[in-house]
């Protein structure tokens, strides 16, 4: 499309869109307080969501990475498209007819904008072909597994003609030329329809474009012998970032937090006909980092909490690999991995075959997650009645442990594997943290509090340099020398908040002398220890990095409390990956509630200990 567009129908198109609406059909949005909403920028790496969007305002913005701009703008980013084209996919969008002035450049519209034009156009004519006498055989394919002309028209299942030029034919006649058909992967060189003779599936993406197609050989007589090709890389079409189902899966992907990945395109259907609405496939090509990243956006998981990215993988070797490969990918993943293995090896879509839809459902209910499944096959290989059998599976599981870097999934992880084992957890621990120094300087971990147990510090002598235990010290300091700065339950902070015994010790003494005049010669008349005394003296006596005032005192017990709620979550979070959901579903979900309290928590203490 070349030329100007008119400015009243630039801005009528502002008007009409919700720049929610758009940008939500690529991240997942939440309400982020103040009219506005939050998700995981798609312009930059993230883990906790930076990229916010106002809509009263019609605005984005990235804290992140900086990106920011208008509805158009966001989707000529995400897009790759230009400000035209931006206008015009949003005006087709919300039904309005742009008028537009020749600028005489003649320019002709974008390639991508093209390309989903000439994709769009094929998907309906391999559509119109699924019923000609020629398509029986792949009639016959999908009733063989339980799809029928309703669930064919649902997925927009198509058929190429062995003919090899119709399909070429029928969009030179709606005036696509072959420069397009070549660029969209629809014809090869010499001008023959890229896919003939094939059962075809369109992928697309999460804002419904047809980005591709995925195709099946049905003849005995297809001279490709693949049993499935894919549109080739194009401006478009990705394989690495593409995922079949997206279209009917963002949404639940979104609203569940969870996403089921399957392995082929029969197997979406089948999962999502069996009440699965979250399943999806990569096309062609292992599920790699790119994908990951695609889902965590559209589940909008921040710190693996939530999120559920549920494999289902065949018992077999090859399914075994495939999860030490998703195990070895990106790190940022690994917590919220699970694994659904179906015993009887069969795929979803044989399983709903025999068994109906529940048997699916009961397929993902069963998930696992991924570490252990990892974990407990490289066990499997050794002989655990020999002490030498049980040293040689503990070397090898502790390599994959060793790569992980979060040092709260280690300790869940050291934790399991020294049960499989039977094995003593010291042992385990030694041999891990062994692996993990003759790799790489990967050593900077701090270890969290209630690990720190090979401290030589007296328990209840705590060094007053140590960075990880200052936060509890200094909160303790404002405390005993302005206890007029706290309200009189001490803004809330409990024993519990305190990690170190001679803290703890401190703040029980606080708690427990009522607040007179002399107070400092009455908490020491309070106690017998001369080593809480000491402590306590310096305590009193140790100078304050500024004059406090209720504010300053506010947002230390704030992130006191807040340092505790997040030990809380990850142990809540460790707690209920060791629950099986089918199996116990009353306590996986109480546990589910109280990590979303816990999390809500979290996030009013985050907002409080930051108005210092
Ligand atoms: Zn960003």
């Amino acid at each position: 499309m070349a030329g100007r567009i008119h400015d009243e129908d630039i801005a009528a198109v502002r008007e009409r869109i919700r720049i929610d609406d758009v940008v939500g059909d690529f991240v997942a949005l939440r309400n982020a307080g103040g009219g506005s909403l939050k998700g995981l920028c798609p312009f930059h790496d993230e883990k906790t969501p930076s990229f916010t969007v106002t809509p009263s305002r019609g605005f984005f913005y990235c804290f992140g990475c900086g990106e920011g701009g208008d509805v158009f703008t966001f989707l000529q980013k995400q897009q790759n498209l230009g400000f035209t084209e931006a206008v015009q996919t949003l005006a087709d969008r919300s039904g309005i007819q742009l008028r537009i002035t020749d600028d005489g450049t003649g320019q002709p519209p974008g390639l991508r904008k093209r390309i989903l034009e000439a994709n769009a156009a094929a998907e309906e004519f391999f559509r119109s072909q699924l019923g000609s006498p020629e398509a029986i055989e792949a009639r016959r394919f999908l009733d063989q597994r339980g799809f029928d002309r309703a669930v064919a028209l649902h997925f927009g299942l198509g058929y190429a003609p062995k003919h090899g030029r119709m399909l070429r034919q029928a969009l030179q006649a709606q005036g696509f030329d072959d420069a397009t058909l070549k660029a969209a992967g629809l014809i090869r060189d010499g001008g023959r329809d890229f896919f003939s003779g094939r059962l075809l599936w369109p992928i697309r993406d999460s804002g419904q474009s047809v980005l591709g197609f995925g195709a099946r050989r049905i003849h005995d007589d297809d001279r490709l012998p693949a049993k499935y090709i894919n549109t080739p890389e194009t401006a478009v079409y990705k394989k690495s970032q593409v995922l079949y189902g997206l279209d009917f899966a963002r949404q639940p992907i979104g609203k569940r937090s969870q996403a089921v990945v399957v392995e082929g395109y029969t197997d979406v259907m089948a999962a999502h006909l069996a009440g699965v609405d979250t399943a999806v496939a990569s096309c062609g090509t292992a599920f790699g980092d790119d994908h990951a990243r695609l889902l965590q956006r559209l589940m909008g998981t921040t710190d693996g909490l939530h999120g559920e990215v549920i494999f289902t993988f065949d018992g077999d070797k090859a399914g075994q690999n495939a999860a030490l490969k998703v195990f070895k990918g990106d790190q940022n993943f690994i917590a919220q991995t699970y694994v659904a293995v179906e015993p009887s090896g069969l795929d979803p879509c044989d399983l709903r075959l025999e068994h109906g839809d529940a048997a699916v459902r009961e397929l993902v209910g069963r998930r696992v997650p991924l570490y252990r499944f990892v974990m407990e096959n490289v066990i499997k290989s050794y002989d655990l009645d020999r002490a030498d059998g049980r040293l040689a599976a503990l070397r090898e599981s502790s390599d994959l442990i060793s790569a992980i870097r979060d040092s709260s999934l280690i300790s869940q992880y050291l934790r399991e594997l020294a049960g499989m084992l039977g094995m003593d957890i010291e042992d385990v621990r030694h041999e891990v943290s062994r692996k993990q120094r003759g790799g790489a300087s990967s050593s900077q971990r701090r270890p969290e509090p209630e690990e720190s147990s090979t401290d030589d510090v007296d328990p209840a002598w705590p060094n007053p340099g140590d960075p990880a235990l200052r936060l509890e010290r200094d909160t303790l300091k404002l405390m005993l020398q302005y206890p007029l700065t706290f309200d009189a339950a001490w803004n809330g902070v409990v024993i519990e908040d305190f990690t170190h015994p001679g803290y703890q010790a401190v703040f029980r003494l606080i708690r427990d002398t009522p607040l007179v005049e002399g107070w400092g010669d009455a908490l020491r008349e309070n106690t017998s220890s001369e080593v809480l005394t000491q402590l306590l003296v310096s305590l009193l006596v140790e100078p304050l990095l500024r004059e406090p005032d209720e504010v300053y005192s506010l947002a230390h017990s704030s992130r006191l409390r807040l340092a505790r709620t997040v030990r809380r979550i990850a142990q809540c979070k460790s707690r209920l990956q060791r629950t099986d959901p089918v199996k116990d579903p009353t306590s996986h979900r109480s546990q589910f509630a109280e990590l979303t309290a816990l999390e809500m928590e979290r996030k009013r203490l985050l907002s409080v200990s930051a108005g210092e």
